[in-house]
């Protein structure tokens, strides 16, 4: 099955089978966006109040931030798929709760094994914890915050997944906290060259 119907596949399931008491507030399922074939897949948090009237992901302030960073390295939202660890707005956007990652996580994993990107891009803690715990809920509590691990290349190898990890901050972390600013800058550029490096980005071509 092309990439594209395997994900309209975990759409419909999510839209026909997921219960949550965030699907039935929310307006809109916001699943992921970008390009199916991209070697570089981000994951945020959760989708915001544009996010939930859209259905579409990162459309917003912090999307706004994300994309002038991604452009600041020669990439646009359209060279990335993007997706959140939560599929619908949370009340107030307050943070994912423990039973929301165990009823939305599955369909993250489900997008990660089709997409099968060589990076993953964490934005802030909890994306990151999930996945360098290896998906083990339970065991996120035990990896680092991401004042520690930001801009820090990970490998990772789940169920014969092979890719690296780089956890960044949040971009909407920057627009309440200004001095993050230079940080995701910088750690952006090194993104750079970790993809420079492992010629995953011929720009354009190879993306
Ligand atoms: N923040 C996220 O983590 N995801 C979105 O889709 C929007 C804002």
């Amino acid at each position: 099955m092309e990439k594209i119907e395997s994900l309209e596949t975990i759409r419909n399931k999510i839209l026909s089978d997921m219960k949550c008491p965030l699907k039935d507030a929310a307006k809109n399922l916001v699943f992921g966006k970008g390009n199916p074939d991209a070697n570089i897949m981000f994951i945020g948090e959760a989708p915001g109040a544009q996010e939930d009237e859209l259905g579409i992901p990162f459309v917003g302030a912090a999307g706004k931030e994300l994309d002038k960073l991604l452009r600041s390295i020669n990439l646009t939202l359209d060279d990335v798929y993007i997706a959140n660890i939560l599929k619908y707005r949370p009340p107030e956007n307050r943070d994912p709760a423990v039973d929301e990652i165990y009823r939305h996580t599955p369909y993250l994993i489900e997008q990660i094994k089709i997409i099968k990107p060589k990076i993953i891009c964490t934005l802030g803690n909890y994306s990151t914890k999930f996945v360098l715990s290896e998906f083990n809920i339970p065991n996120m509590t035990k990896i680092q915050g991401i004042t520690k691990l930001h801009g820090k290349v990970h490998h990772i190898v789940i169920d014969g997944m092979d890719f690296m990890v780089i956890p960044l901050y949040h971009p909407a972390a920057m627009l309440y906290n200004p001095n993050l600013r230079p940080i995701l800058a910088k750690d952006f550029l090194e993104m750079e060259q970790v993809l420079k490096q492992k010629d995953l980005k011929a720009f354009g071509e190879n993306i």
